[in-house]
């Protein structure tokens, strides 16, 4: 099955569940967002009298997995574009990369990486258990299934009721097609979605091209894997160092006590 939600604005309550079901599966600091953000992988935005939840699109040609230069983010079996926060070295090629402005930036930590929805995959879709936030909506607004069968439910409702949505399924050809889909009763462009999307992937955006190009690019990767290095290297003393510290300090309290409890 190749995964897909199906996201219907006509049936959108704004309740906000879903929002408040990613905080919780992915352990993210609660509170109430008004874009994505690192911390905020979906929020319900409001426009037109439609309330809008956005999230990551997971394309079927993923721009940020082809541009990141060591990995971190992938496209798994399911369709779902995972990343994994120990390869990212937080250069931002897939925060610029990506046609849909998804990927957001930790800008306010140490060692910052990028963050974005992973479509639950490793938490729940690869023990074969729907998304949290589809789980959880009321009244189904966010739909899990197979992308293809959502395809045609999404042409059903079109069909049978021309008056509520506009006659345009999005992520269906946008960037080469995206695995989440969206239905609505106002025009995209109103609701602040990107129309200017070609249909077309961006396959001329690969880190092997990128790499080949501009010399900036490659000498900062180079750059950055030796910084990333270095940080995980201090990263790996550090813990090291205090974990030798206390087993010090755990054989002189023994030493002292030994030393201290026989009476002269
Ligand atoms: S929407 Fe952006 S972050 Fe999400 S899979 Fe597509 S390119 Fe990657
Ligand atoms: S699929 Fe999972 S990670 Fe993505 S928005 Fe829903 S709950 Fe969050
Ligand atoms: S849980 Fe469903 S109805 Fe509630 S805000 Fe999310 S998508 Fe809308």
């Amino acid at each position: 099955m190749r995964a897909g939600v199906l996201n219907d604005l006509t049936k959108c309550i704004g309740c906000g569940a879903c929002a408040a079901a990613c905080k919780q599966i992915n352990n993210l600091p609660r509170g109430k967002a008004s874009q994505l953000e690192a911390d905020t992988w979906t929020y319900v935005d409001y426009r037109h009298n439609t309330f809008i939840r956005r999230m990551c699109m997971h394309c079927l040609e993923p721009t940020c997995a082809s541009v990141c230069p060591v990995g971190a983010l992938r496209k798994t079996e399911t369709g779902a574009i995972t990343y994994d926060a120990s390869r990212c070295i937080g250069c931002r090629y897939c925060v610029m990369a990506c046609p849909f402005d998804i990927p957001k930036y930790q800008w306010d930590r140490a060692l910052p990486i990028t963050q974005k929805c992973v479509l639950c995959y490793e938490k729940r879709l690869k023990q074969g258990e729907e998304p949290a936030c589809t789980a959880v909506c009321p009244t189904g607004a966010t739909l899990f299934g197979d992308r293809d069968a959502l395809i045609r439910e999404a042409e059903r409702r079109i069909r049978e009721n021309p008056e509520q949505y506009v006659p345009h399924i999005y992520g269906l050809r946008e960037a080469g097609g995206t695995s989440v889909l969206y239905l609505s009763p106002v025009p995209f462009e109103e609701l602040g979605f990107k129309t200017g999307v070609r249909d077309e992937a961006y396959p001329e955006l690969t880190w092997g091209v990128l790499s080949k190009t501009p010399f900036i690019v490659s000498f900062g990767a180079a750059v950055l894997f030796g910084l990333s290095w270095v940080i995980n290297r201090r990263i790996q003393l550090a813990a090291l160092t205090s974990v030798e510290a206390v087993a010090d300090a755990e054989v002189a309290a023994e030493s002292e006590s030994g030393e201290g409890g026989e009476p002269q």
